[in-house]
């Protein structure tokens, strides 16, 4: 089954696929600049319900990553070979089958609400449930946690931005040329 293209207009969210860029954990693009963000059908069901039940607050998902190719994941093994942030790319994660993104919420005017670390920020105030980090940003997190989960994903302990479908490794891992487009050269 082939993914789908989340990127806007057809989904109200931003996306800025911080892989594509050098300001992610390996200090350099990996994505080709044109990277569309895909997502397994199933995945884009419960993402539409988490864009609709963020709405009324006036805030809106912002999509750091979604389908990781396994060479990606190599990438970041590479940089950080910690199975605690980052899947063993030999037996294929939850990204490399099309069922997990990463993300956070938005204001009304594009600004990223406080979650008490960046992106892909691999220390312990990452992890949810932290009470060191300042209230806003618990209460912000708590709150892209209600709705992701509400959604009918499933959270990751020890990464806020994580979501991913229940039994994620019950899909079949995604080859790039399987897609419209290539995410990686
Ligand atoms: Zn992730």
């Amino acid at each position: 089954m082939s993914l789908i293209d989340i990127s806007p207009p057809a989904f109200d969210l931003d996306v800025a696929l911080a892989y594509a860029t050098p300001d992610n954990i390996t200090g350099k693009p990996f994505y080709r600049a044109d990277a569309r963000p895909y997502l397994h059908p199933k995945a884009v069901e419960c993402l539409a319900v988490a864009i609709a039940l963020a709405r009324p607050f006036g805030l809106r998902l912002k999509i750091f990553d979604a389908y990781r190719p396994v060479e990606g994941q190599w990438a970041l093994w590479r940089a950080s070979p910690d199975p605690e942030f980052v899947a063993d790319p030999s037996k294929g994660g939850p990204h490399n089958r099309g069922v997990a993104l990463d993300l956070t919420l938005i204001d009304a005017n594009g600004r990223e609400l406080d979650m008490g670390t960046a992106f892909d920020a691999l220390t312990p105030l990452s992890h949810h449930g932290r009470t060191d980090v300042p209230l806003e940003a618990q209460r912000n997190r708590l709150l892209l946690l209600g709705l992701m989960t509400a959604a009918g994903f499933e959270f990751y302990t020890n990464e806020w931005w994580h979501y991913q479908l229940f039994n994620a490794r019950t899909y079949p891992v995604v080859a790039q040329s399987d897609l419209p487009s290539p995410v990686m050269d």
